[in-house]
C-alpha cells in the first residue's frame, strides 16, 4: 500500500521575513497578557474598523517558486538596442559598483544620514557626488541628488520663482527643445501655483522681460549645442534667472553651465553607470551659486567638525526642512536617490577624470561618424554641432524606418511623423553604428566604409563651447582606477556606517524592515534594467504585467479601487493624490475648494506638498492623549465649509495610536465638502487587519520604501504609488506614453519602475495570510518594546486599551529635568552599544519615536532593550550624582576608538565608554568621528570635498 506524503516547499518566505520564531510569539504574547495575535490585533484595532480589510491574496509562494515566476514575466521584455535617447541612456554598471555597492546591504539597507556618525561612509559617497556635479557644471554649490531631471526642473522654476529679481512677472519660459517629459512635470507643477510655462523657441525671443526664469536643455533634446551666454545675459538684464538642463557626460567636453552664467544646472545622472529600469530610480542633480545656497531643494552634505575637532560630514542647514518650515518649506523632498547617486559618484571616482572625457570623446566620435556615413547616404543630420545625438529629416520614410529598425531589434526616437532621433551611448559599437547605416540604405546603396570615414570625420562640437576648465582633480577622483583599490575603497566606506546588515534600526515612521535578498535578486536583471522607458509598449509587456499584477494587489492591501505607480516617492505621492483632490473638485465646479486641514502632528511633508498642490493650509490641535482634537477638527471643516478642499491625516497616527474616531473624522470633512487624504507611510500596522480605503480615505500613497520593502538606500531610491476611490480615478497622474496623457509628476510613465519587482516579490511571497501576520508581528513587536520599556521610560500615548500600534513613543522630557541628559545624548549613546538611533524628537519634541518592524527578532528586540534600560540606570547614575553632570559617557558619546587609546581624562572607565554591556565584546561596531557639531558646520558650509589637507592638518 502506498501513502501520500504532504510536500510543502522547503523554503517558504513568511517565517523568513518574520523575525520572532514561534515560542518567541508565544512567550511576547503572554508578556502582553494575549493569548493570541488575533486577540491581540482585536485589542488594537478600533472596533468601528475592524474587519475593513479583506485581504484577497493568492496564498505565498516559496522563495524559489516566486523567482521563476518573475523570470517568465521579465523574459516577456523585450531588449532591444535603444537609441532612443531623451534622457535615457544604456551605460555600462561597472561590475565592482554593481556587486560592491548596488548588491550590497550595506549600501543599500542604510538610511537617510541624519545621524552623521554612524554614516561616514555614505555621507563621504555623496559628498563626492556634490563634487562632482559641481565641478561638471562650473557651478560651486551641488545637492546630494533629487528625484529625476524633470522633478529637478520643476524645482528650478519655483526656486527662480522665489529668487529672480523680476518680482512682478508669473511666467516661466521653457525652451521648446527641453526634454518633453520635462515640458510635461513643468506644467503640471505650475498650474495649481499660477505660474504661466512659455515653451517657445529661445532662438527667436524677444520678450525676456516677461518672464521670472527660463529653462533651457544643453544639448537640446533634438541634439543640438548652442551658445546660451548672450541669451542668458538677456535675461539677467530683465531681472530673471537661467536654469540649463545639462548632460552630465557632454560637460566633460563642453564649457560648462556655470561659465555660460546660467544660475542653476540641473539633469540626470544616469548614464552614470545607473541602468535605464524603464525609467528609474535614476539621481537627478541640482547646482547653483553660492548665493542661492539656502534656498536650494534637496538635501547638502556638509563638512563640520568633531568634538575632538576632527572633520566630519552631516547634512547641512535643510536637515529636514520640512518638519521646521512645514508650508514655507521649499520643497517637499525628503526621500531622495541617494543609492543611486552614490552609483553616479563611484562611477566617476572609477573612471577618474580621464576615463570619463574618454567615454564621452569615443561617443562622440561614433556619432560623428554616424553622422558622416548618413549624410553620404543622403540623409544629413539637421544638426551643425552636436554630442551624441542627431536629429534626420526622414521625412516619408520615417514610419517604414521605425519598422525596419525594429525588425532589426533596433529602437530609433519616433520625434514626429517626417523626423526620428537617434542618440549614440557609451555601449554603441562599431558594428551598430554600421548596423544604422544599413537599416537607413537603400536598396542596391553601397555602405559607408567605417574605417575611411573614421579617418576623415572630424570633431562637431562648436569651437567656442569646448571645455577649457579642469574638472575632478581631487585626490578621490584619482586614486581608485584599479579593481582592488575600488573594491576596497567601497569597503572602507561601508564599514564607517550602521545599516541593517549590522543592526536594528528602530526608527519610527521609517518601517526599516527585512530587504531580503529574493526581492532583490530581479532588480539587476537586463530583462528589467535595459528598457527604455519610452520603448514601443509591445517591448515592455513584462513591465505590464508586473505593473497591473502590482496595482490590483496594492488595491487588495488598501481597499482602494485604483493606482498610480508612478510618483517616486511618499512626497510625490502626497502631491499627486493632492492634485487628483483638487482636479475633482475643480470637475464639479468647485473651484474655491483650496483648504487643506492638517493636524498639528502630521510629518512635514504633509504641509509641504499641500502649499504645492496651490491649497492653504490650516492646523487642527491634537487633544493631550495625542488624538486629532474632533471638536476642534469639526469646528474648522465648518468654519471652512465653502473652501475645504481635504483633509491630510495619518493612520495609525504620527503618535503610533489607532485613534477611534477616524471614521468619524472622515465623515466630518466628507460633509462639508472635502475629501480625506490618509498619509499612508503607517500602513505597516494595517495590512491584513484594516483598509483606509475601506473607513474613510479617498486617497493615501504608501511608502513602498517602507511597509513594501524596498529599501531605504542610504535615502531612496522610494516609490510612493497613490490608491484612490474610484471618484479619484480618472484624475490620477497621466503621462505622454499612456492613455491620460496630462498630469504627469515625474519623467517616466511608471517612476522608479525597475524597483517595483521588490514589492511584487515581497507581496507574492507573503501571500494574504503572510502580510497579516506581517502586521500583527509588528504590532506585537512595538508593544513589546513599550511594554519592557515602559518602567524605564514612560510611553507617551496609548490607545484606550493601553496598546500601541506599530510603534511607540518614550517620553525623555523628565530626564532632561532631572539629569541634563536629552534626547540626542541617549541617541548617540546607542552607537556605543552598536545601535542606530529612534526617531528622533517627530511628532513630540524631546521624544524617542520606536519602531522595530516585525523583521527583529526577540533576541534582536531584547538587546535593544537592555541596551535601552542600560541607558536609563546611566542617566539614574548622573541624576544621583554618581556620574559627573557634564562628563559622563551620555553627554561623550559615541566614543570612538581613537580617543580610547589617547590620553584619558574621564572619570568614567574605558570599559564603560566602549563595553558598557559584555555582549559588545563579541561584535563591536566603532563610530569613526566622535560626536558632529552641527552648529559649526553650517556657520562654515563646505559643500564639495575639502582639500585633502584638511583632513592631514586635523
Ligand atoms: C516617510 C513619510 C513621508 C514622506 O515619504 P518620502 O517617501 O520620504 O517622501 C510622509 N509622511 C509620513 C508620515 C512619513 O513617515
Amino acid at each position: 500500500m502506498t501513502r501520500s506524503i504532504e510536500l510543502g516547499t522547503t523554503d517558504e518566505f513568511v517565517a523568513r521575513h518574520i523575525g520572532p520564531r514561534e515560542d518567541d510569539i508565544a512567550h511576547m504574547l503572554e508578556r502582553l497578557g494575549y493569548d493570541s495575535l488575533d486577540a491581540l490585533s482585536a485589542s488594537v484595532i478600533p472596533e468601528s474598523i475592524k474587519g475593513t480589510s479583506v485581504l484577497d491574496l493568492p496564498a505565498g509562494l516559496g522563495e524559489a517558486e516566486a523567482l521563476a515566476a518573475i523570470k517568465a514575466i521579465a523574459a516577456r521584455n523585450q531588449q532591444f538596442t535603444s537609441h532612443i535617447g531623451q534622457g535615457y541612456y544604456p551605460c555600462h554598471t561597472p561590475s565592482p559598483i554593481l556587486r560592491n555597492l548596488l548588491e550590497n546591504p550595506a549600501w543599500y539597507t542604510a538610511y537617510t544620514p541624519y545621524q552623521p556618525e554612524i554614516s561616514q561612509g555614505r555621507l563621504e559617497a555623496l559628498l563626492n557626488f556634490q563634487t562632482l556635479i559641481s565641478d561638471l557644471s562650473g557651478l560651486p554649490v551641488a545637492n546630494a541628488s533629487l528625484l529625476d531631471e524633470a522633478t529637478a526642473a520643476a524645482e528650478a522654476m519655483t526656486f527662480c520663482k522665489r529668487l529672480a529679481k523680476n518680482k512682478a512677472s508669473n511666467a516661466f519660459f521653457a525652451s521648446r527643445h527641453c526634454h518633453p517629459q520635462t515640458l510635461a512635470v513643468l506644467r503640471t507643477r505650475a498650474e495649481p501655483l499660477g505660474i504661466e510655462v512659455v515653451v517657445g523657441d529661445e532662438n527667436a525671443l524677444d520678450d525676456a522681460a516677461r518672464y521670472f526664469g527660463a529653462l533651457l536643455q544643453y544639448p537640446t533634446s533634438e541634439g543640438e549645442i548652442g551658445d546660451y551666454r548672450a541669451l542668458i545675459e538677456g535675461f539677467h538684464a530683465a531681472g530673471a534667472l537661467v536654469a540649463v538642463a545639462a548632460d552630465l557626460l557632454a560637460l566633460t567636453l563642453l564649457t560648462p553651465p556655470g561659465e555660460l552664467y546660467a544660475d542653476v544646472a540641473l539633469g540626470s545622472a544616469q548614464r552614470f553607470g545607473v541602468p535605464l529600469g524603464f525609467g528609474g530610480p535614476h539621481a537627478a542633480y541640482f547646482a547653483t551659486r553660492d548665493s542661492f545656497k539656502r534656498d536650494m531643494p534637496g538635501r547638502l552634505v556638509g563638512l563640520s567638525i568633531d568634538r575632538h575637532g576632527k572633520p566630519a560630514l552631516r547634512l547641512a542647514m535643510q536637515t529636514r526642512e520640512q518638519h521646521i518650515r512645514r508650508e514655507k518649506a521649499t520643497s517637499n523632498i525628503c526621500t531622495a536617490q541617494v543609492l543611486l547617486a552614490n552609483i553616479a559618484s563611484m562611477y566617476a571616482v572609477y573612471h577618474g577624470p580621464q576615463g570619463l572625457t574618454r567615454i564621452a570623446r569615443r561617443m562622440h566620435r561614433l556619432t560623428a561618424i554616424l553622422a558622416e556615413g548618413l549624410a553620404a547616404l543622403g540623409l544629413p543630420a539637421e544638426q551643425r554641432h552636436f554630442f551624441d545625438t542627431l536629429t534626420l529629416a526622414s521625412g516619408a520614410r520615417t514610419a517604414t524606418l521605425h519598422q525596419r529598425a525594429r525588425a532589426q531589434r533596433i529602437n530609433l526616437r519616433e520625434i514626429d511623423d517626417t523626423r526620428l532621433g537617434l542618440s549614440l551611448d557609451e555601449t554603441t559599437t562599431q558594428a551598430q553604428v554600421e548596423a544604422l547605416w544599413a537599416l537607413f540604405a537603400d536598396a542596391g546603396q553601397a555602405l559607408p566604409d567605417f574605417a575611411s570615414l573614421a579617418a576623415r570625420a572630424s570633431d562637431r562640437l562648436p569651437a567656442e563651447l569646448q571645455r577649457q576648465s579642469a574638472f575632478l582633480t581631487h585626490p578621490v577622483f584619482n586614486r581608485y582606477h584599479s579593481e582592488t583599490e575600488l573594491m576596497r575603497y567601497l569597503r572602507r566606506l561601508a564599514d564607517k556606517d550602521l545599516a541593517l546588515d549590522r543592526s536594528m534600526i528602530p526608527l519610527g515612521s521609517c518601517t526599516m524592515k527585512l530587504n531580503a535578498a529574493s526581492e532583490m535578486i530581479p532588480i539587476t536583471w537586463s530583462d528589467f534594467g535595459n528598457l527604455h522607458p519610452f520603448a514601443p509598449a509591445e517591448q515592455s509587456q513584462g513591465y505590464r504585467q508586473l505593473t497591473d499584477e502590482l496595482e490590483a494587489m496594492l488595491c487588495a492591501c488598501t481597499g482602494y479601487d485604483a493606482v498610480s505607480l508612478q510618483p517616486n516617492a511618499g512626497s510625490q505621492g502626497e502631491y499627486a493624490g493632492l492634485l487628483a483632490i483638487r482636479a475633482y473638485h475643480h470637475s464639479r465646479g468647485d473651484a474655491a475648494r483650496d483648504i487643506c486641514l492638517i493636524p498639528a502632528s502630521a510629518h512635514g511633508t504633509n504641509p509641504a506638498t499641500a502649499s504645492m498642490a496651490g491649497m492653504r493650509v490650516v492646523v487642527t490641535a491634537c487633544d493631550a492623549r495625542g488624538n486629532v482634537d474632533i471638536d476642534d477638527l469639526r469646528a474648522k471643516a465648518e468654519e471652512h465649509k465653502e473652501r475645504l478642499a481635504a483633509l491630510m491625516i495619518t493612520y495609525p497616527s504620527t503618535h503610533g495610536v489607532f485613534e477611534e474616531g477616524i471614521r468619524e473624522i472622515c465623515a466630518i470633512v466628507h460633509d462639508n465638502g472635502g475629501q480625506v487624504y490618509i498619509d499612508g507611510a503607517n500602513m505597516n500596522a494595517m495590512v491584513g487587519l484594516c483598509a483606509p480605503g475601506k473607513f474613510g480615505g479617498d486617497v493615501s500613497h504608501l511608502n513602498l520604501h517602507k511597509t513594501f520593502c524596498i529599501p531605504h538606500g542610504g535615502g531612496g531610491p522610494g516609490v510612493g504609488p497613490i490608491g484612490v476611490k474610484s471618484h479619484l480615478a480618472p484624475f490620477l497622474p497621466g503621462h505622454a506614453a499612456m492613455e491620460r496623457q496630462d498630469g504627469a509628476v515625474c519623467a517616466a510613465p511608471f517612476g522608479s519602475a525597475s524597483i517595483l519587482p521588490i514589492t511584487w516579490m515581497y507581496i507574492r511571497m507573503m501571500g494574504g495570510a503572510g502580510l497579516k501576520r506581517a502586521s500583527q508581528l509588528a504590532i506585537l513587536n512595538a508593544n513589546y518594546i513599550a511594554r519592557r520599556l515602559e518602567e524605564h521610560y514612560p510611553v507617551l500615548y496609548t490607545g484606550g486599551n493601553g496598546l500601541v500600534a506599530h510603534e511607540c513613543i518614550l517620553d525623555l522630557r523628565p530626564l532632561k529635568d532631572s539629569s541634563g541628559i536629552s534626547v540626542d545624548d541617549v541617541a548617540k549613546r546607542l552607537i556605543d552599544f552598536g545601535f542606530h538611533a529612534p526617531t528622533m524628537s517627530f511628532p513630540v519634541a524631546g521624544t524617542l519615536m520606536i519602531e522595530p518592524t516585525e523583521s527583529e527578532s526577540r533576541a534582536e528586540l531584547d538587546r535593544f532593550i537592555d541596551a535601552m534600560i542600560r541607558i536609563r540606570e546611566e542617566i539614574r547614575a548622573v541624576e544621583q550624582g554618581e556620574l559627573d553632570k557634564q562628563d559622563n559617557p551620555l553627554k561623550n558619546a559615541p566614543h570612538t576608538a581613537a580617543e580610547l587609546v589617547g590620553d584619558w581624562h574621564h572619570p568614567y572607565s574605558r570599559e564603560q565608554a566602549v563595553y558598557p554591556v559584555a555582549s559588545l565584546l563579541e561584535g563591536k561596531y566603532w563610530p569613526p568621528v566622535g560626536r558632529v557639531d552641527n552648529v559649526y558646520g553650517d556657520r562654515n558650509l563646505v559643500c564639495a570635498c575639502p582639500p585633502i589637507e584638511a583632513y592631514q592638518d586635523a
